[in-house]
């Protein structure tokens, strides 16, 4: 059996309606700014790789990337220095400890790009010779052109109260510095100030879902068919994202779930499902691990009632739903 999208959006509509019911979780209270934002904002957006959208709920309400801007530090890494290099500096294994966790692989090197160290580490191989504005233009540039939407902006307040707070990142700069981690003549502050103005870039679920279908679509943005990324770069985010995006549960989350996704702190997360769409969503209580509680539940249903798991293919299941064939 299959689904037509009008069919699917029907079904996401009606997992709104149920989980809106679901106040469970804590809003992230790590930096000031965050803990202000209101816990009963909910919103799911889909984008299809050829470009129908669809979005419920407080899809225009605005949050900040936080860590979902990590696979796309990543990508402009990989695009500016290729793969070999990147891996000089930063590893691709789950961590299996927290994303902040002061800890390096045995080499040194953070363990991976999806959690601070690894996305420090991108930032500082991001447009290494151009000055502070020209590299946060250069992350706004990919994200403008994947979303092909200029909604995305920078919130101020987050960036400072980012900054003021952010003795782990700083500590975690040092250790790698301390490490020779970093390429030669990389500049610390500077790194770390571009990466806590990435956290602090906003968008809503509507934008960031077109992202998700670019990174679905080969690194290509779905409504203008524009190259952003290389397939071979997307392929390599896309591999990661699934091995290390779910913070501490990210081997749950591949083995349950089994898609490339990215969440962040402010309660966003963002699915890619290969060659078809992206979903993105957005409820700022979060579980232990830091995720947003209400996704994780959104996904898991999406995946009960469809063939969406990576090996759902192999078990032909007679009960699941076929995405639009
Ligand atoms: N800006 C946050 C930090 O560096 C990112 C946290 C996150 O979303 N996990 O701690």
């Amino acid at each position: 059996m299959s689904v037509n999208f009008k069919d699917f959006c029907g079904y996401l509509a009606e997992i709104y309606q149920d989980l809106q019911l679901n106040k469970s979780g804590k809003v992230a209270s790590y930096i000031p700014e965050l803990k202000k934002v209101n816990p009963e904002q909910f919103a799911i957006s889909v984008c299809t790789t050829d470009g129908q959208q669809f979005s419920v709920g407080d899809y225009k309400a605005r949050f900040c990337m936080q860590s979902m801007v990590k696979p796309v530090l990543y990508a402009l890494a990989l695009e500016e220095n290729g793969l070999s290099h990147v891996h000089k500096h930063v590893g691709r294994e789950p961590s299996g400890k927290n994303f902040n966790e002061l800890t390096l692989n045995d080499e040194g090197l953070p363990h991976n790009p999806m959690i601070n160290a690894g996305a420090i580490m991108s930032c500082s191989m991001i447009k290494r010779k151009a000055n502070p504005a020209s590299k946060f233009n250069h992350i706004m540039k990919a994200l403008h052109e994947l979303s092909n939407s200029q909604k995305i902006t920078f919130n101020n307040a987050v960036y400072n109260s980012e900054k003021d707070t952010a003795d782990r990142n700083y500590a975690l700069g040092y250790f790698m510095r301390e490490h020779h981690a970093f390429p030669k003549n990389t500049d610390l502050h500077q790194t770390l100030n571009l990466y806590f103005q990435a956290c602090s870039i906003e968008l809503n679920t509507e934008v960031l879902s077109v992202i998700a279908a670019g990174f679905a679509n080969a690194g290509s943005c779905p409504l203008t068919r524009r190259e952003v990324f290389k397939p071979e770069t997307t392929k390599n985010c896309l591999s990661l994202m699934y091995s290390c995006g779910m913070y501490d549960y990210s081997g749950e989350w591949a083995f349950s779930i089994g898609l490339p996704a990215k969440s962040g702190v402010s309660g966003g997360i963002y699915v890619v499902v290969p060659d078809r769409m992206g979903i993105a969503i957005y409820s700022p209580r979060l579980d232990k691990h830091g995720n947003s509680l209400r996704a994780i539940e959104v996904c898991k249903r999406l995946v009960e009632k469809y063939n969406l798991h990576n090996y759902d293919s192999i078990l032909r299941c007679p009960n699941k739903i076929n995405l639009f064939p």
